[in-house]
């Protein structure tokens, strides 16, 4: 507690910002430790929450028998063992008996071992009569109860012992080498002990109580309603921190100088009206919000999403086109070689009768233009928007002029070749990547194009507010209307000769067919080599139905070669790695077989599974599995959602569960704040809340120049430094 040498009481921010080892009473060692752990400040501290609590109020009873459910039990210990086996294993035991809660012994309840192999220092910090609690599942070994490998505290014969570990609901929070939750709880206690009033995080009105009740009921609630509030008000702040961060990444992009890059839509009508099928409702939506952003002089950062098959391009191509008639270049930008390619081919087949030129532009290989006659840029633009049919066929036909008004490359287009002087709109189309940096490297141009950037799998609210909060959002949450059916079936092994079968049947019938297999070896000969192998096992299946192999270290002409046959029917299996999940379409391809399946991801099966179900047939998947005993629950839990349904949203949300919070925000690459105690997929509201209330205040104060809450504002202050630091 603080002496009478102590300074003079210290304002609540400054207490915060204090270093542990300015704290007279801290032991230097430990703090060195701690600021290895990631933990300098009093607020550091403080905002180390504990990962679990146990109610010590009233300890479980001693177990007879096996549970589920972990128990917190206490009592003393009546013996210990250590044994050595052959080698090096070595074993220790230590029996407890219950206690009453003043330490007399319990002889009728069972006893319990606590177990550990192989951890020496427990056998040093062990010894007979000697009280613990502990925490673990019990394990019925013959006639004995055993505990393995459990949590456990010491009990302090002193006066501190029952006011912070013993008679209440006990933080246990995370620790490291050197240091336990027993130092960490003793220590955190002190502090919040002295803690004066601090400045809340929240704004005003937001916060249900004084952010230091929130921090004492965090670590040392009262009960468990009282956690709850104080989890409430310690999730928002840090939720709005993250918001204000976020408008803050936005605001870097938005102010900058931008220009407007929209035509009036005549060649967007006559694209459309060229088209065999009408627009959806999602896609004349998304369009719409696209176009307002190129009609604004401030820079267009929006995401588009939405499921497999919900038909990106033809929205993406719909924008690039009023760029164009606007008298700028669009680009697109696709992840892999194969996909550039197929826009391309799409693209022309599209744009050749409206006179648009448009270009092919790789890493791998020269540039190649549609051959398309070259023609007075101005005039036909001005055509374009007078709709004067005659005269723009005129002008296409005539041809004059050179630059391509339409580029299609993969990433590579950014950083190599001739720079593209007059782009006004840049589509990113990638697939799981979050292009931070292809981002960046485009809006550090100026004057900033407009930029779009498409995924291949649709993305959950969770990431939209977070991931992607810095974007302005488009989502297309419905599928075109004439979609065949997929079903999913998810087979062992076993069952292959049954799944070859039914291919072969449908082959008959004219369709085409992919067969997917993961190469998990990463050395491009030993790649090559072991789809090779799989390659003619799959041949002879088929033949005499022609089969080709696809896979990524196949170089970049033969693989048109091998894409151009399947589309064109003059292959009817195509054996492939994972290079086919984006974007490939071939309507009369309807079956595809995935070996290994639950070597893949959740999310890259849906995305694979789009390949097929793109024309009007009924669609199959078969996922050829490990048998039953060999897989993991997570591998089943990823076939039987496969199985149950095809909604990319749902899928999505799945795959994010499965991965876990820390795979979410991956937070280096993302650059957004890291969350001690918020759970972004838990706390959904709340985060909905938080960036509400960050976004209005932030849109009536871009510095947020809150005059109550110094605090506050330097943290933005780090925080702009800190995205300009990471965009450069
Ligand atoms: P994704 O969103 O997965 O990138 P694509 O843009 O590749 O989807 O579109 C998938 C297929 O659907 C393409 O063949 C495309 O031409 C077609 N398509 C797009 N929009 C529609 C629509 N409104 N109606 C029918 N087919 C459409
Ligand atoms: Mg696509």
């Amino acid at each position: 507690m603080p002496s009478s040498k102590n300074p003079p009481p210290i304002t609540g921010t400054a207490f915060l910002d204090t270093p542990l080892k300015n704290l007279e009473w801290f032991p230097p060692q430990r703090a060195r430790a701690l600021e290895r752990f990631g933990l300098r400040t009093v607020e550091d501290l403080l905002t180390h929450y504990p990962r679990r609590y146990e109610d010590r109020r009233e300890f479980d009873r001693f177990p007879h028998d096996e549970t589920e459910k972990p128990v917190c039990i206490c009592g003393q210990v009546i013996k210990t063992a250590s044994r050595r086996f052959k080698g090096w294993r070595f074993m220790f035991d230590a029996t407890i008996q219950e206690t009453s809660p003043d330490g007399e012994p319990n002889m009728l309840s069972p006893q319990i071992i606590c177990r550990w192999y192989n951890v020496h220092f427990v056998r040093k910090m062990i010894a007979t009569g000697m009280r613990l609690v502990v925490y673990g599942r019990p394990r019925r070994r013959g006639r004995q109860m055993v505990i393995e490998h459990p949590e456990f505290e010491v009990v302090e014969p002193d006066a501190e012992e029952a006011s912070i570990h013993l008679r209440r609901i006990t933080p246990v929070h995370p620790a490291t080498e050197g240091i336990t939750p027993r130092m960490l709880r003793a220590w955190i206690h002190r502090l919040l002990a002295v803690l004066p009033d601090v400045p809340s995080p929240l704004p005003a009105g937001m916060a249900g109580m004084p952010y230091a009740d929130a921090l004492r009921a965090a670590h040392f609630p009262e009960d468990w309603e009282a956690l709850h509030a104080a989890r409430r008000d310690l999730v928002l702040a840090e939720f709005f921190q993250m918001q204000l961060f976020i408008c803050a990444r936005r605001a870097e992009v938005v102010l900058q100088p931008g220009q407007a890059h929209c035509g009036a839509g005549r060649l967007l009508e006559a694209f459309q009206n060229e088209l065999p099928f009408p627009l959806t409702g999602a896609q004349h939506r998304a369009v719409a919000e696209i176009r307002g952003d190129l009609a604004s002089p401030r820079p267009m950062n929006r995401l588009l999403h939405g499921d497999v098959g919900s038909g990106k391009t033809v929205v993406a191509l719909s924008a690039m086109l009023l760029a164009v008639e606007a008298g700028f270049q669009a680009a697109l930008m696709a992840p892999t070689q194969i996909l550039a390619e197929q826009h391309y081919l799409n693209f022309k087949k599209w744009l050749e009768p409206l006179g648009v030129r448009i270009a092919l532009r790789t890493g791998s290989r020269k540039e190649e233009t549609g051959a398309m006659p070259l023609f007075d840029d101005q005039a036909w633009s001005a055509a374009v928007r007078e709709g004067d049919e005659a005269q723009r066929a005129e002008l296409i036909q005539k041809g004059a002029g050179s630059e391509p008004q339409i580029i299609v490359g993969t990433h590579a287009l950014l950083y190599e070749g001739a720079p593209l002087a007059n782009l006004g709109l840049a589509v990113i189309d990638e697939q799981h990547k979050f292009g931070v940096l292809q981002r960046a490297a485009l809006t550090k141009r100026t004057p900033v194009p407009d930029v779009l950037v498409m995924t291949a799998t649709p993305i959950p609210r969770t990431l939209t507010m977070t991931l992607f909060g810095d974007l302005d959002v488009s989502t297309l949450d419905e599928l075109p209307a004439n979609r065949g059916k997929i079903i999913t079936a998810a087979r062992d092994g076993t069952k292959l000769p049954d799944a070859i079968a039914f291919i072969k049947d449908h082959l008959a019938r004219g369709r085409q067919a992919y067969v997917v297999y993961p190469l998990i070896d990463e050395s491009a000969k030993l790649e090559a080599k072991a789809a090779a192998a799989e390659f003619e096992k799959w041949r002879e299946v088929f033949a005499p139905l022609r089969c080709e192999l696809l896979h990524g270290r196949i170089p970049p002409e033969e693989k048109d070669a091998i894409m151009g046959r399947f589309r064109r029917n003059e292959s009817q299996v195509l054996v492939a790695t994972t290079v086919i999940e984006v974007g490939i379409d071939v309507p009369n391809a309807n079956i595809m077989l995935i070996e290994n399946a639950e070597r893949f991801g959740l999310a890259q099966l849906h995305q694979l599974r789009g390949r097929v179900g793109r024309g009007t047939h009924k669609s199959y998947c078969i996922l050829i599995h490990a048998l039953a005993d060999d897989l993991t629950p997570e591998g089943k839990d990823k076939m039987a959602t496969l199985e149950a349904t095809s909604n990319g949203f749902e899928i999505a949300e799945a795959d994010l569960r499965l991965r876990g919070p820390g795979d979410i925000l991956g937070t280096d690459q993302s650059g957004l704040p890291p969350l001690k105690i918020g759970d972004v997929l838990g706390d959904t509201d709340l985060m909905q809340t938080a960036r509400e209330t960050a976004q209005r205040l932030f849109a009536a104060d871009p510095q947020l120049a809150l005059p109550e809450n110094q605090r506050f504002r330097k943290r933005l202050a780090e925080t702009r430094k800190m995205i300009l630091s990471r965009v450069s």
